[in-house]
């Protein structure tokens, strides 16, 4: 439709078309998105937001492409990869935008003596990203750090959420499943302390990733963990550590990851997920539920 594609341009002029998606997932996977957008500020991406809604495009809001399956058709309408990347920090509290990677507001919290997010340390995607999934471990969430949320409301007008109105409870928040509010940034409360504490708590949280395959492309923990039990443990348990569907596969090194080991379709993946389901369901008696979001499909 060349009008549309004229009036995106007219309004986003850095806009691509026929992007493709596995460049910017970790995951390694995912088609062309018809439109891709770069916002680099809020401004800009309340200004793709409205002019989609405008259009009647479809959009969808990338973050650090960390926690997501993207088809190998791709998403047709406009993907808006979020960079922007303001950070201020006053006192004890740090506000930043939600394009910013997660790793850069750990960094910054560190280096001004602020405690908090260790427990963060080398999950990739942004801020907003993690907001949205409510990042973390199974007992410590970037939620419980959170002061207030901005966000461009589904009215088009910009709202602050305040923490009690979240819905943060594990891996989840009000914003996981309604694609409508647009997370623009957080602030954080964080606590003020020694360097040596700080550095032994970054230490601990690196020393238990070590058993996470990052050598390989994934998209973290793909099953959430169902109440009083371990994903991992219920995937060894059904005897599918190491089981492969074409190029992705089960990761030896941690069960509820699977790797894309080379050049793997979202299908594979898509047929591997669920057959891990059906055979922890027949033989376990317990329904999986997928910690990441399928786009595109
Ligand atoms: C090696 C590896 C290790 C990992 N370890 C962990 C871990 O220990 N703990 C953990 O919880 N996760 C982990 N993850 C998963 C993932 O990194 C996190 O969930 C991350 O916070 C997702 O952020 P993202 O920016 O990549 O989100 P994306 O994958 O880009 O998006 C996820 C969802 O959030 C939405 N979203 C993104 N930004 C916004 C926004 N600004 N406003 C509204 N919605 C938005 C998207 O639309 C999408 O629906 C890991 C992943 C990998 C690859």
């Amino acid at each position: 439709m060349p009008n549309i594609l004229e009036n995106l341009k007219k309004i986003l002029p850095d806009l691509k078309e026929n992007e493709v998606l596995a460049l910017y997932t970790t995951f390694k996977i995912g088609g062309p998105a018809k439109y891709f957008f770069i916002a680099k500020s809020n401004d800009d991406v309340i200004k793709a937001i409205k002019t989609a809604k405008e259009l009647g495009i479809n959009f969808f809001i990338l973050g650090g492409g960390s926690n997501i399956l993207i088809s190998d058709k791709g998403f047709n309408g406009l993907v808006i990869k979020m960079e922007n990347q303001k950070i201020k920090i006053n006192n004890n509290i740090i506000f930043t935008e939600s394009g910013l990677p997660l790793q850069k507001l750990i960094r910054k919290a560190i280096e001004n003596s602020l405690s908090g997010l260790e427990f963060c340390i080398g999950i990739p995607g942004t801020v907003g990203g993690a907001i949205a999934g409510n990042t973390g471990s199974p007992k410590e969430w970037i939620g419980q750090k959170i002061i207030k949320v901005t966000v461009l409301n589904p009215e088009e007008e910009i709202e602050e959420i305040p923490k009690s109105q979240c819905d943060f409870s594990y891996r989840y928040s009000r914003f996981k499943y309604d694609d409508k509010s647009i997370i623009l940034s957080g602030e954080f409360q964080l606590e003020k302390a020694s360097p040596t504490h700080i550095q032994g708590l970054v230490n601990e949280y690196l020393e238990k990733r070590k058993n996470q395959p990052i050598k390989y492309p994934s998209a973290g923990s793909i099953f959430k963990n169902p109440e009083g039990k371990k994903a991992w443990q219920l995937i060894e348990e059904a005897g599918l550590r190491g089981k492969k569907i074409g190029s992705a596969e089960v990761s030896e090194e941690h069960a509820n990851f699977i790797i894309n080991t080379g050049k793997a379709k979202a299908d594979d993946i898509v047929i591997l997920i669920s057959y891990i389901k059906q055979q922890v369901r027949d033989k376990l008696g317990v329904q999986m539920q997928e910690e990441i979001k399928y786009i595109g499909f």
